[in-house]
């Protein structure tokens, strides 16, 4: 079998991309495992020796893991699709529709082939990704005390989600396919279409899907609920009702969120934040979640994803005419669902390249969202105590290289945001 060129730089880059990510986890490694480094922040931060030890176990036990995880994934997509198993699922799928009575040849048979080739590939990944998950939350996370979920808990999670992705995935997925194949400008009707979309997930999921996965009970009246509403009405927010969330049926890991579109919000605290804390350091991690909010963090990552969706659908119908982007792969050439599985492919290299710009622009506002806290409770230290506990909770190590943080931090390393915070000394 020959390799075809453009296959080939497929796999050249994507591999690439694999050891530049298993790279940079190694450079956080050495960063975080030595002494002096994890011994300077703990001193800094007031972490005994002990949690510190801990938090290094856990860490250690997670790289690991996510280093033989990585190398066998890459292994098995890679070898995979150069072995043209795209191209064999395609045509599986392609059997299948027949088989229902639809021909691949445009109209709605077009459709269902794509839904049935779409669905056998998330069906086999699912299958590759089971054994990690459930190592993952049934070993490495059991062992440090962080999973609180049952295997019967587990596998119902898994088979709603099934449901419910095969629902929403499967509605927007022939929505977008119907578009491209009904409308010469595709492209701008599909971005409209898929922005409308997840604008509706958004209104229906504090009320009809998160309620599949999770409890929700109202807060009861007391001192908490009394200063969120005074900080609500201080920073001019409009709660519409505090709920509780069961968080700790899944993990010990968790914070808080704001829920609705337009209007008035409601505000969800997860039972773990509630219980780990006091008043005053719940009230101060709301006030930075209100931050976000009230300095139009939220706003603005909509009017972002919105471009970038657009974006996407216009590059995307560029790539539709060029034959060799799909025989690369083995699939038949121009079909839609096929310019759907090789956009994906090459945008995850993309992604990876724009990992560190949009990260940057979400330190930035975790650093005003701190700055917004501190302005209006009462005692800004209590943030910084909040952040310790959260950090102390979670296991995470307080330390990390800059390369490895720029890439996969969404949030700038605890040390300096409590510098910035000046919770501690800016030496
Ligand atoms: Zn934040």
């Amino acid at each position: 079998m020959e390799l075809g060129a453009l296959l080939g730089v497929f796999l050249a880059v994507r591999f690439g991309q694999h050891l530049v990510e298993r790279f940079l986890a190694y450079l956080n490694k050495k960063t975080y495992e030595n002494e002096n480094n994890y011994k300077y922040a703990g001193r800094v931060l007031n972490i005994a020796i002990d949690d510190l030890k801990k938090t290094l176990s856990y860490s250690r036990d997670k790289y690991q893991f996510a280093s033989i995880q990585s190398w066998i994934s890459i292994g098995i997509t890679l070898g995979f699709i150069a072995l043209g198993g795209l191209g064999w699922v395609e045509q599986a799928a392609i059997g299948l529709a027949e088989s229902f009575g639809f021909s691949e040849a445009g109209g709605s048979g077009a459709i269902v082939t794509g839904l049935l080739f779409l669905g056998l590939i998330s069906l086999l990944s699912g299958i590759v990704s089971l054994p990690f998950d459930l190592y993952f939350t049934f070993v490495l996370e059991e062992k440090h005390g962080f999973n609180r979920q049952t295997i019967k808990g587990f596998i119902s999670d898994r088979i709603k989600g099934i449901i419910i992705g095969s629902i929403l995935g499967g509605l927007i997925l022939s929505l977008i396919l119907w578009i491209m194949q009904s409308f010469a400008t595709w492209w701008l009707i599909a971005w409209i279409a898929v922005f409308g979309f997840s604008l509706l997930t958004v209104w229906l999921y504090p009320t009809v899907l998160a309620p599949i996965f999770n409890k929700f009970e109202p807060l009861q009246e007391g001192p908490l609920k009394d200063q969120i509403y005074s900080l609500a009405k201080k920073v001019s927010f409009q709660a519409d009702g505090i709920s509780i969330m069961d968080a700790s049926t899944r993990s010990s890991h968790g914070n808080a969120y704001f829920t609705g579109v337009f209007g008035k919000k409601k505000i969800v605290l997860f039972d773990t934040l509630v219980k780990a804390m006091n008043v005053e350091e719940i009230v101060a991690v709301l006030a930075h979640e209100l931050g976000h909010f009230k300095l139009n963090h939220i706003r603005w990552s909509l009017v972002r994803s919105f471009f970038m969706t657009g974006v996407m659908f216009y590059l995307m119908s560029l790539c539709l005419p060029i034959n060799e982007l799909y025989t690369a792969f083995d699939m038949q050439a121009g079909t839609f669902y096929g310019a759907l599985v090789v956009f994906s492919l090459w945008f995850s290299p993309i992604s990876f390249l724009l990992q560190p710009i949009t990260n940057l622009i979400s330190r930035r506002n975790e650093f005003a969202a701190d700055a917004f806290a501190l302005k209006n409770v009462e005692n800004g230290r209590r943030l910084g105590d909040a952040l310790l506990k959260l950090r102390e909770n979670s296991h995470v190590m307080p330390i990390s290289h800059p390369a490895f943080s720029a890439v996969y931090h969404s949030h700038p390393p605890l040390l300096e945001r409590l510098k910035a915070m000046g919770y501690i000394d800016k030496s």
